[in-house]
C-alpha cells in the first residue's frame, strides 16, 4: 500500500469533530518495565491456562453457530462474584450485563442515555476516554473539577448536576489518574439529587466505574450496597485489572434490570463472542487464586507509597493499583529518564504529576532504583 494520495480521490466525509483526532492509546513500547497501563503484573498461573484452553476447545467446537447472545451463564457467574466481593444481595443476570472490556460498557450507557441534544459531566482530572465516549455518540460534554486534593465535593458536584442537567454522570472510584475513592455518602448524596436532574425531569444515569475497586482499602465500601434503593445507578466493573485478564476484554456493570435493558437494545448483535464468554467463565472459577494476588499488590501499593513520601515527593493517596506522584518542574524529563533506563510509566494528569503502575516487587525495585538516578 501507498499512502500517496490517487490523482482525484473523493474526499471522505468525515464527521468534522472528528477530522483532527488521534486514536486514543497510551504508547505500546517495547521495554523491560511496563508500568503505564494499570495492567495487573501477574499473568494468569499454569492452573488458569489450562483451564481457560479447556474452555476455549470446548468453545471452539461450536464457533460455527452464532454465540448466546444474552450470555446469561456469564451473567450469572458475574452477579455471584460481585454478590461475594462487595457482599450484597439479590443479583442475578437481569441485573447484570458485559461487553468487550468496560470501555464498551460504558459506550452503551451513553448509546442508550446519551445522544443528540444530551450530555455527559464528570470531573477532571479524570479518566481521558470519557470525553471520547461522548463525541462518539454526539453527547454534549462538560467537565467539572475536582478539589485540590483530588476528592470532589458534594455540594458543587450536586451544583453542577442542577445547572447542567446531564443524561449521565461518569464517576469513577477510585479515579484515574489520581487513584482517589469516593466516600459512600458523597455517592449517595449525588444519587438523591440525580434523581430529577436529567433531561426532561428524568434522572440523570449514574455511573460509578469501578474499575480499580477491588484494589480498595479496607472499609472503602463499593457503590454496589446503593443498588436496590437507586434505578438511576450503574456500577461498571472490569476484568482488565483485578482478574488480570486485560488481553482478554471483559467489561460488566450492575444495575437494575430494567436499566440493563435498555443496553441490550443498543448493542450489536452477539458482540459478547463465544470465545470471551468461555474465557472469562473460566478464569471466574479461580476467583480465590486471583484474589490472593490483589491483596498483595494492595500491600506492594502502599510499600510504593511510603517510599515515595520518604524520598521527599508527593503521592496521591490511592485506593487503586497505580500511584500518582510528583511534583516535578519538568515531568517529560523524569519520563524520559525512567524509559531511558527501561521503566515505562505514564505521562498523564495534571501538569507536575506523574502516574506509576503497581507492578510486582522486582518491577516496583527496578522502578525505585531508576527514579533515584533520574531525580540524582
Ligand atoms: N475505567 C477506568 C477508570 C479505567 O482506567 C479503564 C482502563 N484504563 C477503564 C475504565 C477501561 O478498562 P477496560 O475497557 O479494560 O475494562
Amino acid at each position: 500500500m501507498t499512502a500517496t494520495p490517487l490523482p482525484d480521490a473523493p474526499r471522505l466525509p468525515i464527521r468534522p469533530e472528528l477530522a483532527h483526532e488521534e486514536p486514543y492509546g497510551a504508547p505500546q513500547l517495547d521495554v523491560p518495565i511496563l508500568l503505564n497501563v494499570n495492567e495487573n503484573p501477574y499473568p494468569p498461573s499454569e492452573a488458569v491456562v489450562a483451564d481457560v484452553a479447556a474452555a476455549v476447545a470446548v468453545a471452539t467446537r461450536g464457533l460455527n453457530r452464532y454465540p448466546d447472545r444474552e450470555f446469561r451463564k456469564l451473567r450469572t457467574a458475574l452477579a455471584t462474584y460481585l454478590e461475594r466481593e462487595s457482599d450484597v444481595g439479590g443479583l442475578d443476570a437481569d441485573h447484570l450485563w458485559a461487553a468487550n472490556g468496560s470501555n464498551e460498557v460504558m459506550l452503551h450507557l451513553l448509546q442508550a442515555f446519551g445522544g443528540p441534544g444530551r450530555t455527559a459531566l464528570s470531573f477532571a482530572p479524570t479518566y481521558s476516554m470519557y470525553p471520547e465516549y461522548a463525541r462518539d455518540t454526539n453527547t454534549a460534554w462538560v467537565a467539572g473539577r475536582r478539589e485540590e486534593d483530588f476528592s470532589l465535593d458534594p455540594e458543587a458536584a450536586a451544583a453542577l448536576l442542577r445547572e447542567v442537567r446531564p443524561a449521565v454522570v461518569l464517576l469513577p472510584s477510585p479515579n484515574n489518574p489520581t487513584g482517589t475513592a469516593l466516600p459512600l455518602d458523597t455517592v449517595q448524596h449525588l444519587l438523591d439529587v440525580a434523581r430529577t436532574t436529567g433531561p426532561d425531569g428524568a434522572a440523570t444515569v449514574v455511573v460509578i466505574d469501578e474499575a480499580y475497586a477491588e484494589f480498595r482499602r479496607a472499609g472503602v465500601p463499593s457503590a454496589l450496597t446503593l443498588l436496590g434503593a437507586n434505578p438511576h445507578l450503574a456500577v461498571s466493573r472490569t476484568m482488565s485489572k483485578a482478574f488480570g485478564l486485560a488481553g482478554a476484554r471483559l467489561g460488566y456493570l450492575a444495575a437494575a434490570p430494567a436499566l440493563v435493558d435498555a443496553l441490550r437494545v443498543v448493542r450489536l448483535p452477539y458482540h459478547l463472542s463465544a470465545v470471551t464468554q468461555a474465557v472469562a467463565l473460566a478464569a471466574l472459577a479461580h476467583t480465590d487464586e486471583l484474589m490472593a494476588q490483589v491483596a498483595s499488590l494492595r500491600d506492594e501499593r502502599d510499600a510504593l507509597a511510603t517510599w515515595l513520601l520518604e524520598h521527599g515527593l508527593d503521592a496521591v493517596p490511592s485506593d487503586a493499583n497505580f500511584i500518582l506522584f510528583g511534583k516535578f518542574t519538568d515531568r517529560h524529563a523524569v519520563w524520559q529518564g525512567l524509559l531511558d533506563r527501561g521503566v515505562l510509566i505514564r505521562e498523564t494528569g495534571p501538569d507536575g504529576w506523574l502516574r506509576v503502575t503497581v507492578g510486582t516487587p522486582q518491577e516496583t525495585a527496578a522502578f525505585t532504583q531508576a527514579l533515584v538516578e533520574v531525580l540524582g
